[in-house]
């Protein structure tokens, strides 16, 4: 093949690519070549060829030409900020265009105005496979004139970036305004060169090479888009780390408009980070194992009009409906997790801020449903836009509440929902009302969306149906029908699977069954270790309705009630006898068994719109925990006065979250102490502490002398001892409470207590993972607080240990180099000691 040229497609100052004041382009991110500054107003074609992409805002073209040679023009630098504005396309995608031919005509001074600069660079995207041997520039080309001039290039031997290995895989959603455009792309393929590791962009099915800008333009992803990203190679799942964590960092091109974000997408497990072949991978909702028939709910909009009879009448039927919501929602069987979502919709129900809006809407002559719906929409997209999961999760529940709404003022019903045996129910999101109203051939629940502290994952933890969310667009390519083998414990849907996986997922649901029956059975049983060391076995509470879980799952007390969770869906701050009165529900349901109530842990990751904390760079080392309570006394003083009120006298414990240092537990005390002589309270109140940081547990033995117990909050202690943000998808897969540094900072606690004869806990996520707690025994802890569910299992494991096995296996994990390693040898341990 003879050499290339590509002719000037404007007329215009031709310059070096170093000239343009654009990092992306002189920096040749994108690939080498020549730019322009325009001085006439059509962008012609450089050579023959096809118009492979044309951005939606009309501002950069590319096409492919003779040799297979790929050109990208970029109007002007950031264009694509114009929307469009200015910018008429005279081609489109796949169109076969003549050299000379114009694609693009714009308006030279409004665009000049508009943006930065119009020097337009002309760029070959592959020149790995061209060299470029002269450029014409330093002088004002006209269109047609030779501007680069090409030789396709030796062929090069490809080393290193063969795929090989398994495939990692993990969605992302697009926060970039403009999507991937010319700019993100040349970013992405910069960070993807940066490991050996052969990546992709995955949108619909479709997927493109990090290494071609173009084939990544060709994909159209726009913002909000959920595509996922993938490697193959040694260095694979770094890659995939990485370029997740570029793509959410929105690269500076965040979405600061009203356009509502929808629900994060969640971290896939760490145990999916490398996904078997025919698997999708989604986040843990409710943990089990299941197999069955795959069946799609796909929920159609209710048809409402949008005018509607005049301002009275809707005024009345809106109001009509209101009171029978009202009704509806202040009776019904009191099933533990429905009555908590009543009470969530009631109190948007009564929301006066919805209520504005609707009235307002029929007052403008609007359809009492359209009004109830737009306003139900816009406070629900408010929510999402927020950022924070659980508020987007919360907005879930009011476009059930909105559907509810609907069916009261058309008079209709919801269709019951009919399942055959065996169905895994797969949907893009699911509503509360619709998981409640699921019959029992239900075995599973897979989603596209949603998140894992959603009311329908607790919904789901609830009902025992095991369950997945955020498990990306792929999801949507498993077929009505398909077989599914849905193991939610490890993050995974395995499609269609072999006749052999089957059969032993039969073994599997059939074993876990049995040992389910035995537990449950065995539930109220006391929990001793098999050498006969008394391990309490405690619940996690965020609720009344946790509390009657717990007490049916045969839980001996809460380890760990999550104050904060009591007070999330509100605008204003509980008073003492709002809260005193739930505290005291809790005991009551407890029926005297002991209650560790945490102080308020909000700040980071659990916000409360009623306290005023500033938006902080780094809210995980900020104002949190305890450090609010003290900032904010009289907080802490009316939560010690709720505790301090309930009766029995002594049932409640009082736990200090997130505490670093002596001072912190010495200044809680004395408020203790104080507010105990004011209330005339004589009786010994127990005050402990979690260990979340690293320096509570390398500071256990000074601590200790000052605490009355220690309760380990694996999930905060790993976050801060790895340095990995536990709501950062990008470092979710090294997020394992089994790292050695993690179980040694255990160890640490545990020999720091026993020096004043404390007891020490564990309250995290690690007191509810089988693999972890032989370590956790091993390693001297004595109180477990579990998912309330898991307490029959964790008491029918602890009776099939013997503690002294344990230690040994303790003491063996603390040599090992990696979280990794720690697994394999807990599972060997399980084999071993508990086939
Ligand atoms: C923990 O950090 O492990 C813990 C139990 O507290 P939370 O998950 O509520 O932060
Ligand atoms: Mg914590």
């Amino acid at each position: 093949m003879g050499s290339i040229i590509l002719t000037s497609p404007l007329q215009g100052w031709a310059t070096a690519i170093d000239d343009v004041p654009d990092a992306v382009f002189s920096g040749r991110m994108l690939g080498d070549g020549v730019a322009i500054d325009p001085l006439g107003n059509t962008l012609h074609a450089p050579c023959d060829g096809e118009i492979l992409t044309l951005h939606a805002s009309h501002h950069a073209v590319t096409l492919r030409g003779e040799g297979g040679v790929e050109v990208l023009m970029h109007l002007g630098i950031d264009t694509v900020a114009l929307g469009g504005k200015g910018f008429e396309p005279l081609v489109s995608v796949g169109e076969q265009v003549t050299r000379g031919q114009p694609l693009v005509r714009f308006d030279l001074d409004a665009v000049a105005q508009a943006v930065p600069s119009l020097i337009t660079p002309v760029i070959v995207t592959n020149a790995a496979d061209f060299r470029i041997t002269r450029t014409e520039t330093g002088r004002v080309v006209g269109v047609g004139e030779g501007l680069i001039y090409l030789d396709p290039a030796e062929p090069m031997v490809e080393v290193s970036r063969e795929p090989s290995g398994d495939r990692v895989t993990a969605p992302v959603r697009i926060p970039m305004v403009h999507g991937i455009h010319a700019r993100p792309a040349a970013r992405i393929g910069e960070a993807a060169r940066a490991f050996t590791a052969e990546s992709w962009i995955v949108k619909d099915g479709c997927e493109a090479s990090t290494r071609s800008p173009i084939a990544l333009l060709k994909l159209g992803i726009r913002l909000h888009d959920r595509v996922e990203v993938a490697a193959s190679g040694s260095d694979a799942e770094a890659a995939v780390a990485a370029l997740i964590a570029l793509i959410e960092s929105g690269m500076d091109e965040h979405d600061h408009a009203a356009t509502p974000a929808p629900t994060p997408i969640p971290a896939p497990v760490a145990g999916a980070a490398v996904i078997p072949e025919g698997a999708l991978a989604g986040a843990l909702a409710a943990p089990g194992f299941a197999m069955g028939q795959a069946r799609w709910l796909r929920v159609a909009d209710m048809e409402v009009p949008v005018d509607g009879q005049g301002e009275v009448q809707e005024t009345q039927r809106l109001t009509d409906a209101l009171a029978t919501m009202r009704a509806r929602l202040s009776t019904g069987d009191d099933d533990s997790a429905g009555a908590a979502i009543r009470r969530a919709h009631a109190a948007f129900l009564d929301d006066p801020a919805l209520q504005l809006g609707a009235f307002a809407e029929v007052g403008q002559g609007r359809d009492a449903g359209h009004a109830w719906r737009s306003a139900c929409r816009a406070m629900a997209d408010s929510m999402r836009a927020m950022g924070d999961a659980r508020f987007a999760e919360r907005a879930d529940d009011l476009i059930d509440l909105e559907r509810q709404m609907l069916h009261i003022l058309t008079g209709t019903q919801e269709e019951a929902l009919r399942f055959a045996p065996g169905t895994v129910l797969l949907a893009d999101e699911l509503l509360p009302s619709q998981v409640m109203a699921l019959d029992a051939n239900v075995v599973g629940l897979v989603l596209e969306r949603g998140g894992p502290t959603s009311h329908v994952a607790i919904l789901a933890a609830t009902m025992g149906l095991p369950a997945l969310v955020a498990c990306g667009p792929a999801l949507t390519n498993v077929a009505d029908g398909a077989t599914l083998i849905l193991d939610a414990d490890n993050g995974l849907v395995h499609v269609d699977p072999t006749p052999q996986a089957l059969n032993s997922a039969g073994a599997v649901v059939a074993r876990r069954a049995a040992a389910r029956a035995a537990a449950l059975a065995a539930a109220k049983d006391v929990c001793v270790s098999r050498d006969g060391v008394r391990i309490e076995a405690f619940a996690n509470l965020g609720s009344v309705e946790d509390a009657v879980i717990a007490m049916e799952n045969g839980a001996e007390g809460s380890g760990l009630l999550r104050t904060e969770f009591l007070f999330l869906d509100r605008d204003r701050a509980p008073s003492v006898e709002q809260q005193a009165a739930l505290y005291g529900e809790v005991a009551a349901t407890l029926q005297g068994r002991p209650l560790i109530v945490r102080l308020l842990d909000i700040g980071g990751d659990k916000p409360a719109s009623y306290l005023p904390i500033a938006a902080e760079e780094n809210p995980a080392l900020g104002l949190r925990g305890i450090r609010v309570g003290l900032a904010m006394p009289h907080v802490l003083d009316e939560q010690l006065r709720a505790i301090l009120s309930v009766t029995p006298h002594g049932q409640c414990r009082i736990m200090v979250p997130m505490v670093a240092s002596v001072a912190e537990l010495q200044a809680v005390r004395a408020r203790v102490d104080a507010i105990k002589a004011e209330m005339g309270v004589t009786h010994p109140v127990e005050l402990g502490i979690m260990v979340e940081t690293p320096a509570a547990a390398v500071t256990a033995a000074t601590l200790a002398r000052h605490a009355d117990f220690l309760s380990i909050g694996t999930n905060d202690l790993t976050q801060y001892a790895l340095a990995m943000d536990r709501g950062n998808p990008a470092v979710a897969a090294g997020i394992d409470g089994l790292h050695p540094a993690v179980l040694h900072l255990i160890a640490l606690t545990t020999q720091g207590a026993q020096a004043h004869k404390r007891w020490v806990g564990v309250c995290g996520g690690l007191a509810s993972d089988r693999l972890a707690i032989p370590l956790l025994l091993g390693l001297g802890v004595t109180e477990l607080s579990a998912a309330p569910r898991f307490v029959p299992d964790l008491k029918a494991l602890v009776r099939r240990l013997s503690v002294a096995d344990c230690r040994a296996h303790a003491a063996r994990a603390l040599q090992l180099e990696s979280a990794a390693q720690v697994r394999t040898l807990a599972r060997r341990f399980e084999e071993e000691f508990l086939a």
